[in-house]
C-alpha cells in the first residue's frame, strides 16, 4: 500500500477487494482521502471509484462487514455510502461528464478510471490507489499530482479555464486548498480564476459559503481571503469586505489599509482560537469604517461610531451570505460593537462603573472579546504592541477585580419587569421599562447598591416623578 494506514483501515480495504473481485468490478480508492494520507492529515472520508456499478459494490461490501452496515443509496446518482466504525465510505461508478454552459450539473456516462481522474478538479485530487489483485496498494497518479503535492502546487489536470468554466465552484475549491494546505495556485490556473470569476455567479450561495468558512478555519485564513480579494471573487461574493481596502490621502496623511488591518487581525485570533464564529467577529470588527471615514481638517482621519454602524450591518451581511441568523449572528454583531470598549477602558481615571458596565454588557462574551481586542493590535512597533498589551492586562485585572466584588456578569436587577407591574397595576408599556433601565442604571453606575431594598426604594422615588403611586 503506498499510502499509510491503520489495521481497521487495511481489514476494510481487504473486504472491498473481495467484494469488487466476487463482483468482478475494478475498484479504487480515490480523491481526497488518497490526497489526506499522502500528506499525513487526518481523514475519516473514504472515497471508492470501480468500473461497473457502485451501488452494488456497496451492498456487497456491507454484507461482507461485521456487523453488516445500513446501505444509504441514492439511484439517480448512483452513488452509495456506509459508515464502518469511524470511517465514512462512499462508492461510485466510475463516470464521464461533459459540462453545458449555464450549469455546473454536467451530463454524465458510465466511464473508465481515467474518465474519473480527468473530472477531478486538481491534480493532487486525482490521484488513486488500485484495490484490485494485479496491482493492490499501487498509486495511479495520470497528471503528476505527487510531485505537485511534493511541491506544494494546485493545478488543474486539464486547462484551467475550461474546469472553472465548467464547475465556478472550483476557484474556490483552489483558493480553499491553497489556504487549509499553505500550496501556492500555480500562475496559470491562477490567471484562468481571475478570468472566470464572473461565474462564481451560477453558484448556489451555500456552497460558496461552504467554502469560505473552510477558508475562516484555516491556520492562516488572511492566504485565502487576500486570494478571493487578488483574483476579484470577494468583489463579487462578499463587497463589503473589498470596501475596506485602500489607503487615502489628504494634506500628507493618511489611514491604514483596512483590509490587509483585518486580515492580520484575523491570522492573529486565529493563533488563539479555533472558534468559526470569533473568527469572523474578527473580520467583520471594522465593517463599519468605510461608511464613517472622515476627514477632520488639521487633525486626520476618522471613523467615529464604526462600531456601531459595523454592528448594524452584521444582520444583512449574514442573510446574504446564509450565515446562520439566530446566536451566531448576535455573537458576532455584539463582540462588533463592543470592541472598541476595553480600548477605552485603558485611560486613565477609569472609574468601576465604567468596567461595571462592560461587564455587564460583554457578559459571557467577555474573554471572547478580549481576545478579539489583543489580536486588533497590529502595530509594526513592538513597545507599542508590549505597551497595548499591558494595557489590556490592567484592564484583565480590573475586570477581574470588580466582578469579584460585584458579581455583574450575567446579572439581572433585583426588581424585574413584573414586579413593577404588580406594585404599580401597569399593563406591558413604556412606563415600565423606563423605570425597569432606570433601576438597572442606578445600580451599573454605582448611584444605589445592587440590593432589593435599595432598587425598591429608588424605584418609589422615581414613581413620584412619574405621579405613580404603589397600589401593594
Ligand atoms: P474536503 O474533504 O477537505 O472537504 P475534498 O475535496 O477531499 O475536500 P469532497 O468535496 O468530498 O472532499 O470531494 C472528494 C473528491 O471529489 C475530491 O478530492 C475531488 O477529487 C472530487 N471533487 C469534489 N468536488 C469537485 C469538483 N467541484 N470538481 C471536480 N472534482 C471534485
Amino acid at each position: 500500500m503506498q499510502i499509510p494506514c491503520t489495521t481497521r483501515e487495511k481489514e476494510l480495504f481487504d473486504r472491498v477487494a473481495l467484494a469488487a473481485r466476487q463482483l468482478g468490478v475494478p475498484c479504487y480508492l480515490i480523491g481526497g482521502f488518497v490526497r489526506d494520507k499522502l500528506l499525513n492529515r487526518n481523514t475519516k472520508d473514504m472515497d471508492i471509484v470501480c468500473v461497473g456499478d457502485g451501488i452494488a459494490l456497496a451492498h456487497k461490501v456491507a454484507a461482507l462487514l461485521d456487523p453488516s452496515p445500513k446501505v444509504n443509496f441514492f439511484k439517480t446518482y448512483g452513488t452509495a455510502q456506509i459508515r464502518h466504525k469511524d470511517l465514512e465510505i462512499e462508492f461510485v461508478g466510475a463516470r464521464k461528464e461533459s459540462y453545458r454552459q449555464h450549469s455546473r450539473n454536467p451530463e454524465v456516462e458510465p466511464g473508465s478510471l481515467e474518465d474519473d481522474q480527468l473530472r477531478r478538479d486538481f491534480t493532487i485530487n486525482a490521484l488513486a490507489i488500485s484495490l484490485n489483485e494485479a496491482d493492490f496498494g499501487a498509486l495511479l497518479d495520470p497528471f503528476n499530482g505527487r510531485k505537485d503535492m511534493a511541491d506544494k502546487l494546485i493545478r488543474t489536470p486539464l486547462d484551467p479555464a475550461q474546469t472553472f468554466s465548467d464547475d465556478p465552484l472550483r476557484m474556490m475549491r483552489a483558493i480553499r486548498f491553497a489556504s487549509q494546505l499553505h500550496f501556492t495556485i500555480v500562475p496559470e490556473t491562477l490567471q484562468a480564476i481571475r478570468e472566470n470569476a464572473d461565474r462564481i455567479k451560477i453558484i448556489t450561495q451555500e456552497r460558496i459559503t461552504d467554502e469560505l468558512n473552510k477558508i475562516m478555519l484555516s491556520s492562516k485564513p488572511s492566504v485565502g481571503l487576500d486570494l478571493l480579494y487578488q483574483t476579484g471573487l470577494l468583489k463579487i461574493i462578499f463587497p463589503q469586505m473589498v470596501d475596506l481596502a485602500g489607503v487615502e490621502m489628504q494634506e500628507g496623511k493618511g489611514h491604514k489599509d483596512n483590509f490587509y488591518h483585518t486580515l492580520q487581525v484575523i491570522d492573529n485570533i486565529s493563533r488563539n482560537t479555533k472558534d468559526l464564529w470569533l473568527r469572523w467577529a474578527a473580520l467583520l470588527h471594522d465593517i463599519g469604517k468605510p461608511a464613517t471615514k472622515r476627514f477632520e481638517e488639521g487633525h486626520g482621519w476618522t471613523f467615529h461610531g464604526h462600531d456601531a454602524v459595523g454592528g448594524k450591518m452584521v444582520p444583512r451581511i449574514f442573510a446574504r451570505l446564509k450565515l446562520p441568523q439566530h446566536d451566531k449572528m448576535k455573537f458576532v454583531r455584539k463582540l462588533v460593537e463592543l470592541h472598541l470598549r476595553p480600548i477605552s477602558l485603558t485611560k486613565e481615571n477609569i472609574t468601576d462603573s465604567a468596567i461595571r458596565r462592560l461587564l455587564f454588557d460583554a457578559g459571557d462574551d467577555l474573554e471572547a472579546l478580549m481576545l478579539l481586542c489583543d489580536a486588533d493590535i497590529t502595530s509594526k512597533n513592538k513597545a507599542k504592541v508590549k505597551r497595548y498589551l499591558e494595557n489590556f492586562e490592567m484592564v484583565r485585572q480590573r475586570l477581574k477585580e470588580v466582578e469579584e466584588s460585584d458579581r455583574i456578569r450575567n446579572w439581572q436587577p433585583p426588581i424585574t419587569g413584573e414586579m413593577i407591574m404588580e406594585i404599580f397595576d401597569l399593563k406591558p408599556g413604556r412606563m415600565v421599562g423606563d423605570l425597569k433601565s432606570a433601576i438597572r442604571e442606578a445600580i451599573l453606575d454605582g448611584e444605589i447598591p445592587n440590593s432589593y431594598e435599595a432598587a425598591y426604594q429608588y424605584m418609589l422615588q422615581k414613581a413620584k416623578e412619574l405621579d405613580l403611586t404603589p397600589v401593594k
